[in-house]
């Protein structure tokens, strides 16, 4: 069923004819979302909608909004809102149309402060929704999520009073205030989403004047079912705590990119 998308011809030009196309049959369309004008939800589903894409200099990041608050449109933006993010978009040799919105149905993200070496950490805390295959494969592997982000450089964390280690390439986007995607490197070089944002994720003052000071963030990851939906920061330290003593918990620290 065709979404009630817009892409103008300006931003079809800067994603390319392949992800317009994904975005227009509804692949990788948003669904709901937060509008990026009003701030109030729309969805694509229901009411038209236009995709805005924020240019930095050599990075972006795609929108939507409704189509009654502004056209479809390419925005340019200071490039230290947008720093290191997802250079692939913009015309690298590299680009991958699937890295630009993968797996969000999957991955869940829950932003909280953690306390670690007697400081308030900003952290993220991936779960995903189900099982994940290794790709490639059937799924008869059973979850492979830990072993695929070991193998992509997270550590493994028994303690949780000790910071994670820095893992290169990898970077969390914030824009405006607001979570937009987790970046990982490229195939070519460059950064592609690992995770991004059907809608911005709002995140709490103090989990940004955390990151602004840290200039990092730190991302811990355990497999569908260890954490949950905790609605304090108390409790996801608890559940946190629980998935590091049953070895099912991953982490790494990243650098922020954005404000
Ligand atoms: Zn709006």
């Amino acid at each position: 069923m065709p979404r009630m998308l817009d892409v103008s011809e300006d931003v079809r030009a800067e994603i390319g004819d392949a992800e317009a196309d994904r975005l227009l049959v509804g692949d990788s369309a948003p669904g709901s979302y937060d509008c990026t004008s009003c701030r109030t939800p729309g969805d694509s589903d229901q009411e038209r909608t236009s995709t805005v894409l924020f240019v930095g200099d050599e990075t972006a990041v795609l929108a939507f909004a409704h189509a009654t608050c502004i056209p479809s449109q390419v925005v340019n933006v200071a490039e230290d809102q947008l720093k290191g993010a997802m250079r692939s978009i913009t015309g690298d040799e590299s680009q991958t149309p699937e890295g630009l919105m993968p797996e969000q149905a999957v991955l869940g993200i829950t932003s909280g402060l953690v306390l670690i070496e007697d400081d308030l950490r900003p952290a993220l805390v991936v779960e995903p929704t189900g099982p994940i295959a290794r790709p490639g494969t059937d799924g008869r592997g059973g979850d492979q999520f830990l072993q695929l982000l070991l193998e992509q450089g997270f550590q493994p964390t028994q303690d949780l009073n000790r910071l994670p280690g820095v893992l290169p390439g990898w970077s969390v986007l914030l824009a405006a205030g607001r979570l937009h995607a987790v970046l990982q490197p490229g195939p070519g070089g460059g950064q592609v989403a690992w995770w991004q944002a059907h809608q911005p994720l709002q995140v709490t003052e103090g989990w940004r004047t955390a990151a602004n000071k840290s200039q990092s963030v730190l991302v811990f990851a355990a497999p569908v079912g260890s954490i949950g939906q905790q609605p304090r920061e108390d409790l996801l330290r608890d559940a946190l705590d629980k998935a590091a003593a049953n070895a099912v918990l991953v982490a790494a620290t990243m650098p922020l990119a954005g404000t």
